[in-house]
Formats: C-alpha cells, sequence, structure tokens
C-alpha cells in the first residue's frame, strides 16, 4: 500500500495492530491481509475449498491494498482469525418502561465498546412531566434519558481509541420537541450527540399552511403550536450550532425495503443509514479519485470494483460476530449492506469538472445510477448462489427481483477511511485545499490535496507553485490568486467558495441512486441568515432527500477543520 505521512499517522494511530507495550506491529499490507483472510473465510460457507478462498482474499487484498476500496472501520479493525464486530451502524428502540431504557443503555454500551455507532428515535418516552403510575412521580422526559446516554458514552472509548457516537431523534410532533430542539444550544452539553428533529410531510404543510400543530404521545394531544415556531426554532438552532438536523421520515419510509417489517424512525449517527430497531449494517466505499481514466471514468474498473465490493460486504455479514442475539437476528433477516464512494471532488479535480456546475451533477446520476445498477446484478448473483435475504417475500422486491441484501447503497461520511486513502471525503467538496487535519482526538497534521498538488506540478513554475502552497497555509483563497487561470479557479473551488444550493444539488443527485440516505453537510458563510437556513431545510424536503444537516462556519468554537459530522 502507497501512503504517505498523512495517511501512515492514521492508519498507525488506529488501525495497525499493537503488542502489549503499544508498538505498532503490523504494516498496512498486513492489515489489508488480516481483514481480505478474515472476510474470505465466510467463502467457505458457500462451498469455497481453500484454493478458492485465498483468490477471494487475494481479490480483496489487492482493492484494499491499492485503495480502490475500504470497508467502514471497525471491519479494518476488528478483523481478526475469528471474525469480528464489523458494523459502523446500528440503530436500538426505546421504550417506556426504566427497565427497557437501561436494557438498552447497556446494549449501546456493548456496541460503542466494539466500535459501532447508534442511533436511537427517542420519541417513544413520554413527555417530562407525564404521571409515572406505581411511584405517583413524574416522568423526566427524553432529553432527560438522552443525557444519561451521553453520560454513559462519554467513558466508553470504541477499542480504547475513540469515544461512541449517538444520534438522538424526535419527532417534531412529540410535546418536549422545544426543549429537545433547544438542548445543545450550551456548547459542551450533549457532546456525544448529534441531534435530529423526525419531520412528516404533514408537519411540512403546517409549516406552509401557518397552521396550528397538535403535540401529542400515544394517541393523546397535549397541547397545540404553531408548527412555523417549531420550524424556525429547529432554524436558528442550526443556525447557532449546526444542530439539530432534520431527517424526512416519510421519505425515509416511502424508500424501506421491508415495510411490514416495520415502520424506520431512526438512522445511525451520521444520518446515511435508516434502519430498522436493532438493525445493524456494514459500509464500504469506492476510492472514486481512483477510477478516472484521460478524461473520464474508467466505467469498466468501477463496474469490477462494484461487483467485488458487494461480495465483500455479504461475506462481512457472514463472518461478523454481532453484538447482541437480537442485532444477529434483525441483521440476518435483511442483509442490508451500503455501498458507497469516497474522492468524489477529487475525481471532479481530476477530470477538471468545477462540483457546481451542471456537469458535474449530470456525471454524479451518471456514476452512481451505475453503482446502483452494478450493485443490484452483483447482491441478484449472490441469491441465485446463496439464496435472496430471508425476509425478501415480505420486501418490495418480491417476487421480481431476488437479491441477496435489502438495501445495497449508502453515501457514508467515510471520515477516516478517506483519510486512510488520502482522498476527499464522501461526496463533500474539500474543505480547503491545503488544511490541518485532526487525525486523532488532539492531533493535527498537514494535508495538501493531491489532485491540486498534481495540478500545481504540471501547470505552474515550481516556484511560484510554492508561494501558492504557503498563500493557501495562511487561510488566503485560491479564488483571489492571479496567478492560477480562471478555469482552473473554477474547478478547485473550497466547501464554502460553493453556494450552498450546489451542496443541495449534489447531495440530491447522489441520493437519487442510493437505496439508503445520503451523508452530506451543507457549508454555509458564517453571516448566512436564520431565513436561508430555513429555505435550506424546505428545499432539502422538496428535493425528496432523507436528511439535511447544515453549518455556519464559526458557529461553535474550536471550528472543526472537517465538518463537524464528518466525524
Ligand atoms: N461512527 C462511529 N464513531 C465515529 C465515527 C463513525 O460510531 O467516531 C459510525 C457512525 O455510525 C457513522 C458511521 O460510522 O455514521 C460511518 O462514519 P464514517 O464513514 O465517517 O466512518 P469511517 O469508516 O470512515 O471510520
Amino acid at each position: 500500500m502507497k501512503v504517505d505521512n498523512s495517511q501512515m499517522k492514521v492508519l498507525a494511530g488506529r488501525y495497525l495492530r499493537r503488542d502489549e507495550n503499544g508498538n505498532v506491529i503490523e504494516t498496512p499490507e498486513e492489515m489489508c491481509w488480516r481483514v481480505a483472510r478474515c472476510v474470505a473465510a465466510a467463502e467457505e460457507k458457500f462451498g469455497a475449498d481453500c484454493k478458492e478462498v485465498a483468490e477471494w482474499a487475494e481479490r480483496f487484498f489487492a482493492v484494499m491494498d491499492a485503495l480502490e476500496f475500504l470497508p467502514n472501520s471497525p471491519t479494518l479493525i476488528n478483523c481478526g482469525p475469528a471474525g469480528g464486530q464489523l458494523a459502523a451502524c446500528f440503530v436500538l428502540p426505546l421504550a417506556d418502561s426504566i427497565e427497557k431504557i437501561f436494557s438498552t443503555l447497556k446494549y449501546t454500551a456493548i456496541i460503542h465498546k466494539s466500535g459501532g455507532g447508534t442511533g436511537f428515535d427517542f420519541s417513544r418516552l413520554r413527555p417530562k412531566n407525564s404521571p409515572v403510575r406505581g411511584t405517583g412521580g413524574r416522568a423526566s422526559g427524553p432529553v432527560s434519558f438522552m443525557r444519561v446516554f451521553n453520560a454513559a458514552t462519554e467513558e466508553i472509548k470504541q477499542g480504547g481509541v475513540r469515544r461512541g457516537a449517538n444520534i438522538g431523534i424526535l419527532r417534531a410532533d412529540h410535546p418536549d420537541i422545544m426543549e429537545f430542539i433547544a438542548c445543545k444550544a450550551d456548547e459542551g452539553t450533549f457532546r456525544n450527540f448529534n441531534l435530529s428533529v423526525a419531520a412528516t410531510g404533514d408537519f411540512f404543510t403546517a409549516v406552509e399552511r401557518g397552521s396550528r400543530w397538535p403535540l401529542s404521545f400515544n394517541g393523546k394531544v397535549y397541547r397545540e403550536a404553531e408548527a412555523r415556531e417549531i420550524f424556525y426554532s429547529i432554524a436558528r438552532h442550526a443556525h447557532a450550532s449546526g444542530e439539530p438536523g432534520m431527517l424526512f421520515i416519510d421519505s425515509i419510509n416511502r424508500a424501506n425495503p421491508t415495510p411490514s417489517l416495520g415502520q424506520i424512525s431512526a438512522t445511525n449517527p451520521c444520518g446515511e443509514q435508516p434502519l430498522l430497531p436493532y438493525e445493524s449494517c456494514n459500509l464500504g466505499s469506492i476510492n472514486l479519485s481512483r477510477l478516472t481514466k484521460g478524461t473520464g471514468v474508467d466505467w469498466e474498473r468501477l463496474g469490477l470494483l462494484v461487483q467485488l465490493a458487494v461480495r465483500f460486504l455479504d461475506d462481512v455479514i457472514e463472518v461478523n460476530r454481532f453484538p447482541l442475539p437480537q442485532i444477529a437476528k434483525a441483521t440476518l433477516r435483511t442483509r442490508k449492506i451500503g455501498l458507497g464512494v469516497m474522492g468524489w471532488a477529487d475525481m471532479l479535480f481530476k477530470l477538471g469538472i468545477p462540483y457546481d456546475s451542471g456537469a458535474a451533477l449530470a456525471l454524479a446520476e451518471e456514476v452512481m445510477s451505475f453503482i446502483l445498477q452494478k450493485a443490484r446484478e452483483a447482491s441478484a448473483g449472490l441469491a441465485r448462489q446463496r439464496g435472496p435475504f430471508p425476509s425478501w417475500r415480505q420486501s418490495v422486491y418480491y417476487p421480481e427481483l431476488p437479491l441477496r441484501n435489502a438495501t445495497l447503497t449508502t453515501i457514508a461520511p467515510t471520515g477516516s477511511i478517506s483519510a486512510i486513502a488520502g482522498t476527499s471525503s464522501g461526496i463533500e467538496p474539500v474543505y480547503a485545499l491545503v488544511y490541518s487535519r485532526l487525525v486523532l482526538d488532539d492531533e493535527k497534521i498537514l494535508v495538501i490535496n493531491k489532485p491540486f498538488l498534481q495540478y500545481l506540478e504540471t501547470e505552474i513554475k515550481p516556484e511560484s507553485g510554492e508561494n501558492i502552497l504557503k498563500k493557501l497555509e495562511t487561510g488566503v483563497s485560491l479564488q483571489s490568486l492571479p496567478a492560477i487561470k480562471p478555469e482552473a479557479r473554477a474547478v478547485f473551488k473550497t466547501a464554502l467558495e460553493i453556494a450552498p444550493d450546489w451542496h443541495l444539488k449534489m447531495q440530491a443527485a447522489f441520493q437519487k441512486y442510493t437505496d439508503n440516505a445520503v451523508s452530506k453537510t451543507i457549508n454555509l458563510p458564517a453571516n448566512a441568515t436564520v431565513d436561508e437556513i430555513a429555505s435550506i431545510f424546505r428545499k432539502a424536503y422538496q428535493l425528496g432527500l432523507k436528511g439535511v444537516t447544515v453549518y455556519r462556519t464559526g458557529s461553535r468554537s474550536g471550528q472543526p477543520l472537517v465538518p463537524p459530522h464528518g466525524c
């Protein structure tokens, strides 16, 4: 594996095996072999002999070693001779009793310990101050229980190297919604939680009409509020701190492949993976920056990679050691996988296509529809050999399309794996061309965007190139440098130089061909207004997205160097 210093730092910090004294005892190649062999062992269950298993391991090794495809962090970290906990995404149910809430808390700790992130819909918990039968007391409400989950998360480091991640979700019609929306207003509170308000189409209709909005629990209306007051409160808090985000729960359920197994009410922490209670999902991402060929996309290679990646991710489910029997049961029923992409912005850089252009949107649709189509073909092929996912007969795919996996595509943030691959994360534009990146909780390293460096080396005289890099390092924008031709300036734009509308359109272009959801932060300049944020939320809903997250520059102290939801 060819990695530079900054990629090696990420690998050594978290991924490579260490001895009992903390010394790294594994090379990146050995890591790829460890993962490849662990995953390929699944092939044996489907009749492969030793030689064939070894051949699959070689194929899996080759695409990881070439940084063309990487699975989510838990797979890279936990794969061993006897499998491991390999999934990043979990959703756990919350029911309205102390016993059940604290059982879920225990499950959360177990999942965090193994490197997974957890999402919860708190809407099933009775509102604050409702009577508690048996004790004569008053309920403390969803926000107060969220505090307990936050505190527990604080103490459990994932695999000893990172803290767990959570998302807390509350429906817009829960009586405690206003308290929930405001609960991260004090910086530092709920720092282990992302927040999202689950909104239905009815909620948006009420906002448009300016209607009253009933706040209810278990069919009982507690009081009415102005729908617009709730909506603008979400926008105001998102303006102030980036949170809460919004989940469009009707769009999510329209795409639910197994509605007869239940409605979906929550996602994993970064929002890209809607799941039923106790379901888990393992993700993997193809590095698009490695898939240009001349002035276009290497479609043939991309097709092969998708086919191999689907098989890899399905094999992961076979060797996965699920942290709880309920999780094994729910996951094995639907066998959801989430194949996505990283390095999209870098691909556009290499092809000379501006992110904020119709050409980029058209290519996004072309790339993602191709991936979805090839992924479906691959999953259908696996279904023929291994059988369709067990609840296929209860799914929207029955009877026409037997698939091995109920969902195939997801666009993950790829916060860590894109750093290993040395490319831009997910489908995000680059945050800066030269920047320091937070690699572990407190360590920063300087990173220069690779396609941009390549451009400087080929198009600009070496001494001017050096100067340009120095200027960028101090925060000067490339847009203000006359040495760079206007066409190149149009291509090498950073997240904040791209208008929010283009961020949204790009998210929508990928969402169109993504079974699950798309992780994306809509970056806004410091002077963006609350109304602009409200308008982004409306547009995101109208575009049929499954959720939206915004971040206004400077709205949190200790401005993150990567978008906040990039983990
Ligand atoms: N995740 C987590 N803790 C983290 C980062 C990620 O639990 O610190 C989970 C979470 O479910 C998130 C998912 O992993 O939505 C994917 O995140 P990302 O793509 O950034 O993970 P990577 O594989 O790059 O580490």
